[in-house]
Order: structure tokens, then C-alpha cells, then sequence
């Protein structure tokens, strides 16, 4: 078997040798799917993996756009268009300096499974630049959105690909970049999600990724006769996914005592209750503030600088800032302090030797793919309300939704129970992800 798996990643390896995100990625599938290709004759011996790991289509492309101060400023855009077997590309765009193609790609990997997981007819994709909008005037940030547009919307469409937000990339973005689609190709349809409520967006999407991993959290408990109610929560993060899990954990009767960015966590040993929370996302998403300057506001808290929060004690984790943000020290010094529970709201925010703390403690561990999985399964639903040219109530969204997730937990149990009755959430998210993409693209031959 090792020598399977070996094989398989020397090639990628090979391919891929200085794309670091994007191996991390594939060797953590590679691990646990093809152990399950192998035992499988309709899946073996056909490449299929190797198949699932090249993109469709990498497009790569000059933004050039005119700051406030008159100069001329080039950036980097991207579109990953990894894998439509199941319907059209769908996933973000991330406007961060760090995006570099390795990132783009892992992400648009664990976006093929993540989708498929969903039970929701969409493939995979990623895109986004290497722009930086911290700091930038609305001026700014509408001519680069308009920019990016201006190449990305010939590669895009319905059902083609279906962009939405990622880190840098919200409400203000989507607005920017749907009103430069819509005039250069002259029509008005559902080629984002993400979208305003009166232009075709659809209620809970912002709340869906945060809520959705509550929710998934909630289930993983429910197998342990445990719940949210009355246990302390660490959360990274202060953007979309951070915010709105936050607030589902208050609403389920949790403590929330962190959040971050970049520039460090705040921890609030009272608890940020739902006034705290409604200044934090007028902070961040209006002022567009630190979150240092919570501190300004609520003294009695405390911040500390250029740290992630997983020293602070807690019951459970919700990593929701970004990759590689929990590593091993970490993962040791959550389980030492008796978090019984991590379920990621970003995408791949625990290192590979975390993971492997955290499974050989035996406790409740989810993937993004699986537990992040409601923001994308969201934007598939406003999708489906676009074509129907109608809306859903906001009940009715949070239900679907909610059904959703606990699918998606159950594909988990179905693939991933271990001989002990250990739920091994990894495993059970890759190979039910893979299953349904494998077979697709099985029935559809070598194209
Ligand atoms: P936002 O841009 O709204 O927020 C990102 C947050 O993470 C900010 O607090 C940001 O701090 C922090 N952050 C970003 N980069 C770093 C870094 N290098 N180190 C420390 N902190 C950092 O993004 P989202 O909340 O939308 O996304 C968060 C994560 O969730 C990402 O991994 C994303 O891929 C994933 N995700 C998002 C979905 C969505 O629907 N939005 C869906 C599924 C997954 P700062 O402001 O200082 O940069």
C-alpha cells in the first residue's frame, strides 16, 4: 500500500515539486483514498487520482488598474478550473498578497471534494490575485474588481463556472466584480453567488459557512450524547466564517472567548456575547479595524500580539482564519487543556502533524471539506433560486442548510468508522467526496 501511495505522490512530487499547499493537499487524499482505490477494481488501474489532481484548466492573467494616486499598478489573477464532472467550477476568489498559484490549487482540490460532499451538482474550482485590499480606498477596490473582471468574465458563466467570496473577497467585492460582468456581457444572471438581497443573493449565504461548521460540530457532539450548550470556545479569526460562527455557538448556549487576525487574538475571558460580536462586525466589516481595537471598547479584555489563541483553554476549536494557522505545539496544547473538539471553519488551517495529534487523542476532529462545507453548499442553493427565478424564506435556507450538514456527517460515518467505533472525519470526507466525482468521471470516459 505505502508503496502505492509512494508512487502516486513522486509523480505529483515531480509535477508539482515547488507548489508546497498544494502537496500538503493531495498527500492528505492520496492517504487515505487510494488504500480505498485499491480495494476497489471498478476504480483501480485507471488513473483516476492522477486524473482528479492535474487541473482542467489553469488561467492566469495581467490586472492593471489605476490607484488614487494616479500610478499605474499590476497584479496577478487567477482561475483553477480543477474539476466539472459533477457540474459546473465553483468555488472563491481570494484577494490576499499571499495567493500564489500552490494556494490557489489546493484550494481548488479540497474545493472538488468539499463540493461533492455537499450532494449539490457543482465541480470544483478557485481563483483570485495576489491584491492586497487592506488599506485600499472603495475607489481602489472598485477599479480592481472591475479590472479582474474585464479578463476573467470570457471564462466564466451559469453553467460554466460559478465564482463566489474567499478571504478579501465579500459583499463590496461580489457587488464590483457582478456589475462589470453584467455589463460586459449584457445580461443579468447567476454567475456569482455571494450577491446582494435585492440582486439575486440569497438569505444566509454570509451566515452559512460559519454556521454550517456549528452545526457540524453540533452533530460530531450529538455522537458523543454531548452538545455546544455551556462549553468554551476559542475561535480564530475575525472575517465571514469567524463572525457567524461565533454567533451560531451563542445562539446554541456556547462561550466564545477569542478571535483574531493577523496581527494577533483578543481574549475575552467574560465571554464576547452578542453586543461584543455586533461591534466586532461593525469593526471589520464597516470601519474595516484591527481587531486589536476591540480593547479600545472593552478593556477588561485582553490582546496578545502576533499570536494565534489555541493556548487558551477551551472545550472546543474553530480554526476560521486561514491555512497552516494550528500546528502540532498547538494541536499538543489543546489536548492537554481538554478541548474535546476541532472542527474547521478555513480551509486547512491544521498542519498534517496536528491532524495526527488530534487523531492519535481520539478526539473529534473535521476537515474544512466536510465542516466548512456550508457556505459553498449555500451559494449551490442560490444558484438553484436564481434558475428558479425565486426566493427562499430565511427559515427555509437555514433548514436546507442544516440538512445539508448532517448529510454531510453521515457520508463521513459511512466511510470513515474505525474497527474501535473512532470516527476518523478525514478519511470518511475524502472517500465519500471521492466516490461520487470518480464515478462521475468514470461514466463520462477519458475526456
Ligand atoms: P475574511 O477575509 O472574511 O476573513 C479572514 C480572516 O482571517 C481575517 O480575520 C484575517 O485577518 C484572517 N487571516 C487571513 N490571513 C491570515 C493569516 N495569514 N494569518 C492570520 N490570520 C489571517 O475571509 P473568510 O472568513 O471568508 O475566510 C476564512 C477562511 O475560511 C479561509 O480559509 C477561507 O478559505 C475559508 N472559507 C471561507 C468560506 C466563505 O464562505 N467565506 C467558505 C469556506 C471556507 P486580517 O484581516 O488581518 O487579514
Amino acid at each position: 500500500m505505502k508503496s502505492n501511495i509512494e508512487a502516486f505522490l513522486d509523480i505529483v512530487k515531480e509535477r508539482n515539486g515547488n507548489e508546497p499547499e498544494f502537496l500538503q493537499a493531495v498527500e492528505e487524499v492520496a492517504e487515505t483514498v487510494i488504500p480505498y482505490i485499491v480495494k476497489h477494481d471498478i476504480y483501480y488501474g485507471k488513473n483516476i487520482l492522477l486524473r482528479m489532481v492535474e487541473p482542467e484548466r489553469l488561467i492566469s492573467f495581467r490586472v492593471s488598474w489605476v490607484d488614487d494616486s494616479g500610478e499605474i499598478q499590476v497584479n496577478r489573477g487567477y482561475r483553477i478550473q480543477m474539476n466539472s464532472a459533477i457540474g459546473p467550477y465553483k468555488g472563491g476568489l481570494r484577494f490576499h498578497p499571499t495567493v500564489n498559484a500552490s494556494i490557489l490549487k489546493f484550494l481548488a482540490f479540497e474545493q472538488v471534494f468539499k463540493n461533492s460532499l455537499t450532494t449539490l451538482p457543482m465541480g470544483g474550482g478557485k481563483g483570485g490575485s495576489d491584491f492586497d485590499p487592506k488599506g485600499k480606498s472603495d475607489n481602489e477596490i472598485m477599479r480592481f474588481c472591475h479590472a479582474f473582471m474585464s479578463e476573467l468574465f470570457r471564462h466564466i458563466g451559469p453553467n460554466t463556472d460559478v465564482p463566489a467570496g474567499d478571504i478579501g473577497v465579500g459583499a463590496r467585492e461580489i457587488g464590483f466584480l457582478f456589475g462589470m460582468y453584467k455589463k460586459l456581457n449584457n445580461e443579468f444572471t447567476g454567475v456569482l453567488t455571494g450577491k446582494g438581497l435585492s440582486w439575486g443573493g440569497s438569505l444566509i449565504r454570509p451566515e452559512a459557512t460559519g454556521y454550517g461548521n456549528v452545526y457540524f460540530a453540533q452533530k460530531m457532539l450529538e455522537t458523543k450524547g454531548d452538545s455546544i450548550e455551556g462549553k468554551t470556545v476559542v475561535v480564530s479569526g475575525s472575517g465571514n466564517v469567524a463572525q457567524y460562527a461565533a454567533e451560531k455557538v451563542l445562539h446554541l448556549g456556547g462561550k466564545v472567548v477569542t478571535l483574531s487576525d493577523s496581527s494577533g487574538y483578543i481574549y475575552d475571558e467574560e465571554g464576547i456575547d452578542e453586543d461584543k460580536l455586533s461591534f466586532v462586525m461593525t469593526l471589520k466589516n464597516v470601519k474595516r479595524g484591527r481587531i486589536s481595537e476591540y480593547l479600545e471598547k472593552y478593556p477588561n479584555a485582553k490582546f496578545v500580539g502576533n499570536k494565534t489563541p489555541w493556548g487558551v483553554k477551551c472545550d472546543i476549536a474553530l480554526p476560521c482564519a486561514t491555512q497552516n494557522e494550528l500546528h502540532e505545539d498547538d494541536a499538543n496544547t489543546l489536548i492537554k487543556n481538554g478541548c474535546i473538539c476541532v472542527s474547521e471553519g478555513a480551509n486547512m488551517p491544521s498542519t498534517k502533524e496536528a491532524i495526527a495529534v488530534f487523531h492519535k487523542a481520539k478526539i473529534l476532529f473535521a476537515p474544512g471539506k466536510a465542516s466548512n462545507a456550508g457556505g459553498v453548499a449555500t451559494s449551490g442553493l442560490e444558484m438553484t433560486q436564481n434558475s428558479l427565478r425565486f426566493k427562499w424564506t430565511r427559515e427555509e435556507v437555514d433548514n436546507k442548510l442544516k440538512d445539508i450538514m448532517s448529510d454531510i456527517h453521515k457520508s463521513c460515518l459511512e466511510y470513515g468508522k474505525d474497527d474501535d467505533g473512532y470516527i476518523d472525519y478525514v478519511r470518511g470526507a475524502n472517500i465519500a467526496g471521492f466516490v461520487k466525482v470518480a464515478d462521475a468521471m468514470l461514466a463520462q470516459g477519458v475526456v
